[in-house]
């Protein structure tokens, strides 16, 4: 993806909910079983809570029991990047969005095969779109 999406800190607190900001630029949290789309299963994608960009298929969300929504796999290697964290005395493996750097949650290597990876995504950094509609 070429068409990286940058603004400044007070343009992203302008565009976005306070919740949706402390996740997406402040690599934040949401409580589990708190947000909207963990029982959500609905057909359709997930898109980036920031830019838009499409993440996630409902085909690869998968109940983890964890409290956030769970995916087996992006929809391509190109719509995220996987960074190091070692925040909170732990390290794991955040995941972000490749086009506006915003963080989504993290990966862990405990989900099903054949990927064997849970996409472990704050519901708050993401926006569901139902099959069938059109636009944003
Ligand atoms: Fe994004």
């Amino acid at each position: 993806m070429s068409d990286k999406q940058t603004r400044t800190e007070a343009e992203w607190r302008e565009s976005l909910s306070p919740e949706q900001y402390h996740v997406l630029r402040e690599q934040g949290t949401e409580r589990a079983f708190s947000g909207a789309l963990v029982d959500n299963h609905e057909s359709g994608v997930y898109r980036c809570g920031g830019c838009g960009q499409v993440l996630f298929s409902s085909a690869a969300k998968f109940d983890s029991r964890s409290g956030w929504p769970s995916f087996s796999e992006p929809v391509s290697a190109e719509s995220g990047r996987s960074v190091s964290d070692t925040s909170l005395g732990m390290a794991r493996t955040e995941y972000r969005c490749s086009r506006c750097d915003g963080h989504l949650g993290h990966i862990f290597p405990d989900g099903p095969a054949p990927t064997g990876q849970r996409y472990c995504i704050n519901s708050a950094a993401l926006e569901f779109v139902p099959e069938g509609a059109t636009g944003k």
